[in-house]
């Protein structure tokens, strides 16, 4: 037996087997799994996010993460008519071929520089930039702002480990897209119905053009969606000419896993247990490693956080490369031994979820108690 602190990487954040999402499952496989047209069950779960994400107007309903952040990029280029692209070092937007670069979790945690299989040509429109750097991203647009399509970035960084955009850095990408004609995108894959039930642009207020969503709102089924301004997503075929399809897209068992979960985190309250909770957490390891005489630092946004293993501050991947990777692996061995499945690497989140109460916070503060007492 296992305290979950990984959620499937996110989804998971009423817990495994909610009644209502294992109900909802039921219903819709006892209908039939797959009809390759448009459902009501995909149009329920499309208000539901249009109603929740402020920006949001029209959604396309993908099956991954990473299938959402493609589409994303391709209406980029295909409304604007340009070609290139602006991501982060440290980030991940799944594995596209042409966001395969600098990226974070899985890449960065094997120190892979850039996949095998990716060819230069494929990237050679993908620009980088160091995450909560103004100058850096304001010298890109200098000098190729007219060929940018678009900047896509995760908001609040997960796969870098946790990393907060600085005060003003997400103003400062909505101004210089806006300003050169570019389109601003949102990859929140992992902070949509996270950091908020409006994500990231809730929580900040910056409303970007177009933005990317998976994990929670598949509700631990396969799913991902893209939607933004309707002047944009008309450009979708079949409304418009930017060609993008999916045989299982919006399939009857994810949109009934999501609408579920999106239904139960509006009831009241949800939120703000959900941020108490991580909160309370995260003072509670930074005490514990401060009696240790261990330095960490805890990034925390909404109920998703990580202990990095550096004095800090860490608001960059350039920064959180700085943390103390063997210490960290200790760490994890030792919470393991211990019962808890923590994200095995430096450069994820722990996602907390609506099952974890007070007493499973008391059994993770005594594991790290008892972890941090052994490291050195
Ligand atoms: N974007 C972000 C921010 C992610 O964290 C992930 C996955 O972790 C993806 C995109 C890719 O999603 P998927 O794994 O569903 O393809």
């Amino acid at each position: 037996t296992y305290l979950d602190y990984i959620g499937s990487w996110g989804p998971m954040i009423l817990g495994h087997r909610h009644p209502r999402v294992v109900a909802a499952i039921e219903a819709a496989l006892a209908r039939g799994t797959s009809y390759g047209a448009p459902t009501e069950a995909e149009s329920r779960l499309a208000e539901l996010i249009i109603a929740a994400v402020p920006s949001v107007e029209k959604v396309r309903m993908v099956s991954s993460g990473t299938e959402a952040a493609m589409s994303a990029v391709r209406l980029a280029r295909g409304f604007t008519h340009r070609e290139k692209i602006v991501k982060f070092s440290g980030c991940y937007h799944g594995h596209a071929d042409m966001l395969l670069v600098q990226a974070g979790s899985g890449v960065a945690t094997l120190g892979l520089p850039d996949s095998p299989g990716v060819t230069p040509g494929t990237v050679a429109s993908t620009l980088t930039a160091p995450f909560n750097d103004f100058e850096a991203i304001s010298t890109l647009f200098e000098s190729q702002g007219d060929q940018i399509a678009g900047v896509i970035v995760e908001p609040v960084v997960g796969n870098a480990g946790t990393l907060l955009p600085r005060p003003g850095y997400l103003e400062h990408l909505r101004d210089l897209t806006t300003r050169h004609g570019a389109l601003l995108i949102f990859d929140e894959v992992m902070t949509g119905f996270r950091v908020a039930r409006g994500g990231a642009q809730e929580r900040f207020g910056v409303r970007p053009d177009l933005t990317c969503l998976g994990k929670i709102v598949g509700g631990g089924v396969p799913v991902g969606a893209y939607g933004g301004r309707a002047d944009l997503m008309n450009h979708v075929a079949p409304a418009g000419t930017m060609y993008q399809a999916g045989t299982l897209s919006g399939n009857p068992m994810a949109t009934a896993a999501g609408s579920a979960t999106l239904e139960l985190l509006g009831e009241e309250g949800v939120y703000e247990r959900l941020e108490a909770w991580t909160e309370a957490t995260c003072e509670g390891i930074e005490a514990i490693a401060l009696e240790a005489g261990i330095p960490v630092t805890v990034n925390r946004c909404g109920a998703m956080f990580t202990i990095f293993f550096h004095a800090g501050p860490v608001t960059s991947w350039e920064e959180a490369r700085l943390s103390d990777t063997k210490r960290f692996a200790r760490f994890f061995h030792g919470m393991l031994d211990r019962g808890i499945y923590w994200p095995p690497s430096q450069y994820e989140a722990a996602f907390p979820s609506l099952a974890h109460g007070d007493h499973e916070r008391q059994i993770l503060l005594e594991a790290c108690r008892a972890v941090f007492a052994l490291l050195d």
